[in-house]
């Protein structure tokens, strides 16, 4: 969907100089998965800019300086630049392949926003103007808007505790359900995040009872163990006496906060946000079950880079 409507904002996203003759650029659709070298070389070959800068390279019409920024390995154009400081080598994405490689990595990472459809990106691929290009995408990317306008009709959200510097020793535990689709089953994913890795795991349930809730920790505890504690609101599932006899048979303290206070864990709360987001986005584009994408959803959210550490919890 993104691409009706980037299209009809930005027709030519990067513009030739004027002193450049107006050419009308093809644009092809690819699938990313599917981009061997061999395609990537032809391509190369056919944008006259590339061109351009191969055959000043190779009779050293470049200045020193500039060339120096370029590498040609089997007749394919790579630059080299500097990324939150590491260099990186990357091939030079022709102008026909530009928006279709944004939206593949745009729609892979689930509809995550500019900065991490931007990083991801910049592991694989360079253009002039990439890091605009790809804002102006995300920001036209109906998808991301209708996601966005549902973000906002959420419910309990999670709450603030003392930070410890332990991997799954604090829990945050919530529900979400499906915020809108064609049918209206009922549908829902008990939410855990790990406090000190924020690392994400979610679980599948078409009921929001403690029988579930207990389902879903005990899933969770077979992969990591028992948490020491487990940070939950008031909603019944978390509250009820089921809930809290199966904490002590753990041993893990369980934390109820009251829903609404004001001192939220940001972190934890714009994990939150995200995810609903994500997994609005994910009914809107709607090939796949809610239950199916949310293994997807779980992946893309531990994968991405975390804005405040620039480190990938998992590397892919
Ligand atoms: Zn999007």
């Amino acid at each position: 969907m993104c691409h009706v409507d980037f299209f009809s904002r930005n027709p030519l996203p990067s513009k030739p100089k004027s002193s450049e003759p107006h050419i009308e650029i093809e644009t092809k659709r690819i699938d990313v998965a599917e981009l061997s070298t061999n395609w990537l070389q032809a391509e190369q070959q056919r944008d006259a800019e590339i061109t351009k800068i191969i055959d000043d390279l190779k009779t050293g019409q470049i200045d020193d300086q500039v060339a120096k920024t370029y590498v040609l390995r089997s007749d394919i154009l790579y630059r080299k630049i500097q990324r939150n400081g590491r260099s990186k080598c990357l091939p030079y994405l022709p102008r026909a392949l530009r928006w279709s490689v944004v939206n593949n990595f745009h729609d892979s990472l689930i509809h995550l926003g500019v900065d991490k459809t931007r990083e991801k990106l910049f592991d694989f691929y360079w253009f002039p103007g990439m890091a605009q290009y790809v804002k102006k995408f995300v920001e036209n990317c109906v998808t991301c808007k209708v996601a966005k306008s549902h973000s906002g009709k959420v419910q309990a959200e999670l709450h603030p505790i003392p930070k410890v510097t332990t991997p799954w020793h604090t829990v945050h535990i919530d529900a979400t359900g499906k915020l809108s689709g064609k049918n209206d089953s009922k549908e829902y994913a008990f939410v855990l995040i790990d406090a000190f890795t924020k690392y994400v795991l979610l679980f599948h349930t078409t009921n929001i009872d403690s029988k579930s809730s207990i389902r879903a920790v005990t899933q969770s505890v077979a992969l990591f163990g028992a948490p020491t504690r487990i940070i939950a609101d008031q909603g019944r599932c978390f509250a009820s006496k089921e809930f809290r006899d199966f904490c002590n048979g753990k041993n893990i303290k369980l934390h109820l906060i009251a829903t609404g206070s004001s001192r939220a864990n940001g972190q934890v709360e714009r994990i939150m946000s995200v995810l609903k987001a994500m997994l609005t986005a994910v009914e809107t584009s709607g090939d796949k079950s809610w239950q199916d994408s949310l293994g997807e959803v779980q992946l893309a959210i531990n994968c991405t880079v975390n804005r405040v550490t620039k480190a990938s919890r998992l590397n892919f």
